[in-house]
């Protein structure tokens, strides 16, 4: 095995650098002028025609009319002029790790080799997909975080990510492995019980690399044994992980579909509630008073209808979570509960992330800008990368995508993004 990679080192170092530089992970040398047909600014809707953004290594440096903006000698010019230019998306409940199948035995099998080469599979393709950030809450081994090192240095094509290491869940959780009888002492990496339990969970995680805590508050629906509608973590457990997550500057997103965990959840302090399909008026009324997130992920329950083939112990959760989720989470985002957009991709095939928005607005009737915010600007904000990326401005990473019209005219242009730069690097450009 060693023998071959190293054959296989030995043969790209053979064909020489124009084999390397084939590998998109620097910037241009000198200033990118990005000529944008149109320019849509994500926090006002407005839209600015013939418009140059100027990017000097990863960040954009201005954004002017074309006219006051010459090309000068040993600039690069990317011309969008066909195009309606806006800023990278970010979905905030990625698995990038995982891949979609829900065959137990297939599920056993999952090493975390195997996470590895999936995550280098799927950040690629949800960067060409157009989501130049992700926040990733579950992985095995730390997987996740190995790939947002390997991102981060330019060695793998993906997203801007930040990742949370194994989902901490109790014994027999929603996140722990209970697939298997008690002689296979099968133990999810993230299993914890009670106060000192949980609070070294968290200390474990961010020692090997954690940028945020994922929690499970109630159960699931692809995991076996468990019930969304029961609370599972106790507020108390959730309160001494929520104090030490953030005291060690740490944001905690839980996973929660039950009204009881949404709420303790909410109470504890959490950041953001996943999923949320029984929010019920309590549950928004805290929501807003602590001014939590909440990440629908609505798109899923679509494609499971259309795709999914379950195994017995979950078809009947996702038939019952699917009959309520969406009011609920529509009652939610009346009630003026902030919305940041997460996807579960994994759940249905990575790169499918964009949908997600198309559910927000034609099947919730949310305003379109209102829906593009909640993968840009708000999503941003839950993750604490405002000054980072969200919008297109002078200062912030040159996260750019491209699409033929107007998203707010149509949401579902966004599924299919034309153009793709990251952090000033450009990983994909199909403009004609
Ligand atoms: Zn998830």
């Amino acid at each position: 095995m060693f023998t071959r990679q190293n054959l296989a080192i030995a043969a790209l170092l053979a064909i020489g650098a124009a084999a390397l530089s084939a590998q998109p992970a620097q910037p241009a040398a000198g200033r990118t002028l990005v000529r944008a047909g149109q320019v849509l600014d994500v926090k006002t809707g407005k839209v600015a025609d013939g418009q140059t953004l100027v990017v000097v290594g990863e960040t954009i440096q201005s954004i002017a009319p074309t006219a006051e903006v010459p090309a000068q000698a040993g600039d690069t010019v990317v011309d969008l002029s066909g195009l309606t230019v806006l800023p990278g998306l970010i979905d905030v409940h990625t698995h990038l790790t995982y891949e979609t199948d829900f065959d137990p035995y297939r599920r056993l099998t999952l090493t975390d080799a195997k996470e590895a080469i999936n995550g280098v599979v799927n950040a690629r393709t949800t960067l060409l997909a157009g989501f130049t950030t992700v926040r990733n809450v579950g992985a095995g081994g730390f997987t996740d975080v190995d790939l947002r090192d390997a991102i981060n240095s330019g060695q793998v094509a993906g997203p801007h990510m930040q990742a949370s290491g194994p989902l901490i869940g109790i014994t027999g959780g929603h996140c722990d492995d209970n697939l298997l009888p008690i002689r296979y002492h099968a133990v999810g990496d993230g299993v914890a019980d009670g106060i000192a339990e949980v609070q070294h969970k968290v200390r474990e995680n961010i020692k090997y690399g954690a940028d945020l805590i994922k929690i499970c508050a109630t159960g699931g629906v692809l995991s076996k044994g468990d019930d969304p509608q029961a609370s599972q973590f106790t507020l108390e457990e959730m309160q001494a992980m929520v104090a030490d997550a953030h005291r060690l500057g740490r944001k905690v997103a839980a996973h929660a579909h039950g009204a009881q965990g949404i709420l303790w959840a909410t109470e504890a302090g959490v950041d953001s509630i996943e999923h949320g399909s029984y929010i019920n008026d309590e549950g928004i009324a805290a929501m807003k008073q602590h001014g939590t997130y909440l990440v629908p992920t609505l798109y899923l329950e679509d494609w499971m209808v259309e795709y999914g083939h379950l195994p017995p112990y979950s078809h009947q959760k996702m038939v019952d979570v699917s009959a309520v989720a969406k009011g609920n989470i529509k009652r939610a985002m009346r009630a003026g509960v902030k919305i940041a957009m997460g996807t579960d991709a994994a759940v249905y095939p990575h790169g499918l992330n964009a949908h997600e928005l198309d559910v927000y607005v034609n099947q919730l009737g949310m305003a379109p800008l209102a829906a593009l915010q909640t993968a840009t600007v708000n999503a941003a904000d839950l993750m604490g990368w405002s000054a980072k990326t969200g919008s297109l401005e002078a200062g912030k990473w040159a996260d750019i995508i491209a699409v033929e019209k107007n998203p707010l005219d149509d949401m579902r242009v966004l599924q299919d993004v034309k153009f793709v730069m990251k952090a000033g690097v450009v990983y994909k450009n199909e403009a004609k």
